[in-house]
């Protein structure tokens, strides 16, 4: 006896990054949150916000919001369709745009939520191996027609971003609805922001969780022609955005300049970390995003992943085909990046020193 769909007794559900509480001795590095503090512009509003706020209803389209990053964005408040992080925005897409034979298409390895989503809504989905250098499959990715065609750019797990002429390709081969999320934009040297204006299958997903520090806010949205919102306002919940989001986030993506400064901060540091991991023997994937795909010299990824926690230091390992030899490490602070490095450097000596420990 079950009191489930078929479809939701046949899925395991997404398995989130460890959140261990807040006042735990940890160096997180494996969920990509931002080591800076946001905004205190941002941080201003939010203490000084008035009770009035709470009592009544959010407006349900966050027109505050809407309006600050209409200004930072250069396109009109009618073109940005906020959630409940952009994840909410995955949902609004995959609820409204598929079923069964209306299948999502997405290339692998990627955020493993474009799965969850497709697999909890009961529409088929079609993975499309990445090329060995992380090139899109643009020609298999085109010939699958998805109803919805995910691509997070820059990538995660890999860090890699699609080059914006590939992306206008498949918006104009596709006649389903292409999505390109844009999770980890604030460290990448290019955007795709353009192609909403020229394609009206294209959304653009942004988020305030990596670039500007508000993870714990819940504050994502897309971009994209009216007319493409318009569906996906009909299935969103009404009041998907609280009134404190709407007004925290809007002064947070006005202020540019901390975010920018924060991200110059750590592509810095992803540069020296890449650095100095390969130095220890890892090949390491050229990243635009806040993190590093990293493959490890004793091939043992998950061994690396155990050792790491029991001293303290959380990174990502997936369980997967072509993950498995690697760890996904976000950019924290610099001394944490720092001691990191060392715990690894420890950790492989000590290991090849005892060749049977694992
Ligand atoms: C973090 C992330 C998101 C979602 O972030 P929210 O916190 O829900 O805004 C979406 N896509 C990718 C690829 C991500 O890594």
């Amino acid at each position: 006896m079950t009191y489930f769909r078929p479809n939701i007794n046949d899925m395991s559900g997404y398995a989130p990054g460890e959140q261990p509480p807040p006042e735990a001795k940890v160096i997180k590095l494996n969920t990509n949150e931002n080591p800076y503090p946001p905004s205190p512009e941002a941080l201003k509003v939010l203490q000084e916000l008035p009770g009035e706020l709470l009592r009544r209803y959010p407006d349900p389209m966050a027109k505050a919001f809407c309006q600050a990053a209409s200004q930072v964005l250069g396109v009109p408040a009618d073109w940005i369709l906020v959630g409940n992080g952009s994840d909410d925005l995955l949902t609004m897409i995959v609820r409204a745009c598929t079923e069964p034979l209306r299948q999502v298409v997405y290339p692998m390895p990627t955020y493993v939520l474009y799965r969850t989503l497709s697999q909890i809504q009961g529409a088929e989905f079609v993975e499309v191996p990445y090329h060995e250098d992380y090139s899109l499959p643009v020609e298999q990715l085109i010939a699958a027609q998805g109803a919805v065609t995910f691509i997070a750019s820059p990538n995660s797990p890999s860090g890699t971003i699609v080059p914006v002429e590939l992306l206008d390709k498949l918006a104009r081969q596709l006649s389903g609805v292409l999505v390109v999320d844009e999770a980890y934009v604030d460290f990448a040297e290019s955007d795709a922001l353009e192609l909403v204006k020229q394609h009206d299958n294209v959304i653009i997903l942004r988020t305030l969780s990596k670039g500007y520090s508000m993870a714990g806010l819940r504050l994502g949205f897309g971009v994209a022609n009216p007319v493409l919102l318009e569906g996906l306002i009909k299935v969103k919940d009404s009041y998907n955005v609280d009134a404190v989001a709407s007004a925290v986030g809007a002064a947070a993506i006005a202020d540019q300049s901390h975010k920018n400064a924060n991200s110059e901060k750590i592509k810095a540091s992803r540069s020296q970390m890449a650095r100095e991991l390969e130095k220890l023997g890892f090949y390491v994937l050229p990243s635009q995003a806040n993190f590093l795909l990293a493959q490890s010299p004793s091939g043992n990824a998950q061994h690396l992943y155990e050792t790491l926690k029991q001293r303290g230091i959380l990174v990502r390992y997936f369980n997967q085909p072509r993950l498995d030899d690697k760890l996904r490490i976000t950019i924290g602070t610099p001394e944490q990046n720092e001691t990191l490095i060392k715990v690894l450097g420890n950790v492989l000596t000590s290991a090849m020193s005892q060749p049977n420990s694992h």
